[in-house]
């Protein structure tokens, strides 16, 4: 099993989402700057509970099964992407 962990900060990726669906479906999307293509999704299945992490090829809309139930997860693109906010500067003085 790879160690996958979310990342900390949303200036550690290249695409970062985190959703919750009405149908209980949580998800956490983000794809690592330095692995643009690659995407690691942290889900939460609205059916069973089950909490999983897959890895897959970067592209949306996706689906996939929960790896517990096989409940059918979809991922749709969002409209007007959010993609990691840039922070301009840091609030603090530059020395
Ligand atoms: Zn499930």
């Amino acid at each position: 099993m790879s160690d996958i962990k979310e990342p900390e900060s949303m200036e550690e990726c290249h695409y970062f989402s985190r959703r919750a669906l009405d149908n209980g479906n949580k998800f956490t999307i983000w794809v690592p700057k330095d692995e643009v293509t690659t995407m690691h999704i942290s889900y939460v299945c609205g059916k069973c509970r089950h909490h999983g992490i897959i890895t897959s090829e970067y592209h949306l809309p996706f689906s996939f099964n929960c790896e517990k139930c096989g409940a059918e997860i979809k991922i749709e693109p969002l409209r007007g992407k959010s993609k990691c906010l840039k922070k301009k500067k840091s609030a603090g003085p530059e020395v």
